[in-house]
């Protein structure tokens, strides 16, 4: 892992060789920079007014991305990763514009820098997710993993974790938009799948669709993502189900004259919209297979996992819990 990585910021170091290498391709197109205020993700500037920031995960998991996009009056973080570092006041810097955030669902790697922001974005089901947990359940879900547990990749200094500061998250229905002044507006895409509020973003003005966890770049495979079923407590699960997902996923896809591009959560980014198309062929492949009888069996973190392939895309799901 270290080898190759000698021009590589320590603090940004990607949790595998596979993503290196994706990173040093958009590194040679887009070039990436560090701020001071801010050494904690990597900045590429990807179009004039986006920015797609690097976030090296507080554990083992897996890296991702937050988005700073930049409309007529203010700016909005897609996601702010973990909470360690000033990502507020970078944003701030570079569009010299308010900045607020939206998050595509209430997974902590993708919502835990919302301590810095008393109001956050999200779907309804999210936001429901997000205000119905306890300041100590959210506070020791962001600190999870950052407190020396097994997994823990320490590249920080405690001084630069953002204090816990409680947020309110606001809900949005399916198809409702975010205002970034003039006619520049998000609209919200719920697709459930992979957590209860998952929801894409598409902005029909720069023809831009940020997709969080519902379609992202694989390591070393095409565009996919990984279902693994309801958790104990889940008020909506069945937006959970596989066919719910294939569902929301064909509404997408069959937008795809509305976007050019897509910006996924992990892995690769900046990725052309057509590269997602062959994502519900492989979700009729699961289903059509009794949920995946030919599929291939992996470990991933402990848990056994199946994924089935069309053509570009996989899907990585739990057998027994994607019913
Ligand atoms: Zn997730
Ligand atoms: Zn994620």
């Amino acid at each position: 892992m270290q080898k190759g990585l000698h021009n590589w910021p320590k603090q940004l170091e990607p949790c595998d060789d596979v993503l290196l290498k994706h990173l040093e391709k958009l590194r040679g197109v887009y070039g990436m920079q560090v701020y001071d205020i801010d050494p904690y993700v990597g900045v590429f500037q990807l179009r004039e007014n986006l920015w797609a920031m690097f976030v090296p995960c507080t554990h083992v998991m897996a890296d991702n991305w937050a988005y700073l996009l930049e409309g007529p009056e203010k700016a909005v973080f897609i996601d702010n990763g973990f909470g360690i570092g000033d990502l507020r006041g970078l944003g701030e810097m570079l569009t010299g514009k308010p900045v607020i955030t939206a998050v595509t669902h209430e997974h902590g790697d993708h919502y835990g820098g919302s301590v810095q922001w008393d109001e956050i974005y999200c779907h309804e089901y999210c936001a429901e997710a997000l205000n119905s947990m306890s300041d100590e359940e959210m506070e020791s879900g962001l600190h999870n993993f950052m407190e020396g547990k097994e997994g823990t990749r320490k590249y920080w200094q405690d001084e630069d974790v953002m204090p816990f500061h409680r947020f309110r998250a606001i809900g949005l229905k399916d198809h409702e938009t975010i205002s970034l002044g003039g006619d520049h507006e998000l609209e919200v895409l719920h697709v459930g799948g992979h957590a209860q509020g998952l929801c894409c973003f598409l902005d029909k003005k720069n023809r831009y669709l940020f997709t969080g966890d519902s379609i992202y770049e694989g390591r070393e495979c095409g565009v996919g993502t990984v279902l693994t079923g309801a958790r104990p407590g889940t008020k909506h699960p069945e937006v959970l189900d596989i066919r719910y997902f294939t569902k929301k996923v064909e509404e997408i896809t069959a937008r795809v004259g509305e976007y050019d591009w897509y910006f996924c959560g992990h892995g690769y980014t900046d990725s052309k919209a057509e590269r997602a198309l062959d994502l519900p062929k492989v979700l009729h492949r699961i289903m059509d297979n009794s949920l995946g009888a030919d599929a291939e069996t992996f470990n991933l973190h402990g848990h056994i996992l199946a994924r089935q392939h069309y053509g570009d895309a996989w899907v990585s799901y739990n057998p027994e819990k994607i019913k």
